[in-house]
């Protein structure tokens, strides 16, 4: 897994962050202090943190669902840009890396829209759907467990209003998926999950080369 755009020469990448990313200096800190942890790579890019701020903008969005947490740095960029009353449902089982995205969540001053639940992602969403949440949320990201993308998936399109975005991350596995040596269980699970989305009827569908493959899902 890379949370470098795909393809792109680290000259070109250069140029694309210098004259365009505007990240605010609690989000580079918290970049920062995550670089130092074993698995800093699975931290989304800053410009794709940026990128869906401003798709959340674009939407109107009030109530968002994160699935994958991680140090909280994609949950921060979209908190950030939700209105004062707007809500992101933070889905992670880790307590120790989710702990610091508290941490920089409070400094933040959005500790207050950001809702962590620790329990694996699978309960909590359908702990919300059982609750009556179905048609509730206007975003979700799909950033956790490869080979449960399917069933998170099917969840966010319940939770989502009509005209909802579902984001869902790593969908070219550094080009794994591309390859077809590569057996490996999560590479066989965003295959199958990738080829799925193609003639799904309930959606509107971009797969775009942002980082390590972002794929947009429009709820119709
Ligand atoms: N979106 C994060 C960011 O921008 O920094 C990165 C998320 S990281 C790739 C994946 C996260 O999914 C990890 O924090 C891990 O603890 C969490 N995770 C793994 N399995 C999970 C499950 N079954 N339910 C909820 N979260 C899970
Ligand atoms: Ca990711």
């Amino acid at each position: 897994m890379t949370n470098k755009s795909i393809g792109l020469e680290p000259q070109v990448y250069d140029y694309l962050l210098q004259h365009s990313l505007r990240e605010p200096e609690v989000l580079r800190r918290l970049r920062q202090e995550t670089a130092a942890l074993p698995l800093s790579r699975m931290q989304i890019a800053p410009e794709q943190g940026q990128y869906m701020a401003l798709l959340a903008r674009l939407i109107g969005a009030r109530q968002v669902i994160e699935i994958g947490v991680f140090t909280g740095y994609s949950a921060l960029c979209v908190a950030q840009v939700l209105p004062p009353d707007g809500r992101l449902l933070a889905c992670d089982i880790n307590e120790e890396w989710t702990d610091i995205a508290r941490r920089y969540w409070a400094e933040a001053g959005v500790a207050s829209r950001i809702e962590l639940v620790l329990a694996p992602a699978h309960d909590t969403l359908q702990a919300r759907l059982a609750a009556g949440e179905a048609g509730h949320y206007d975003m979700a990201f799909i950033d956790a467990d490869k080979t449960a993308y399917t069933g998170y998936y099917e969840s966010c399109l319940r939770l989502l209003r009509p005209g909802g975005l579902i984001l869902v991350d790593n969908v070219l596995w550094s080009g794994r998926v591309a390859d077809p040596d590569d057996q490996d269980s999560d590479t066989l699970a965003l295959r199958a999950f990738n080829a799925s989305l193609l003639d799904d009827e309930r959606i509107d569908l971009s797969m775009l080369p942002v980082a390590d493959g972002l794929t947009l899902v429009r709820k119709r």
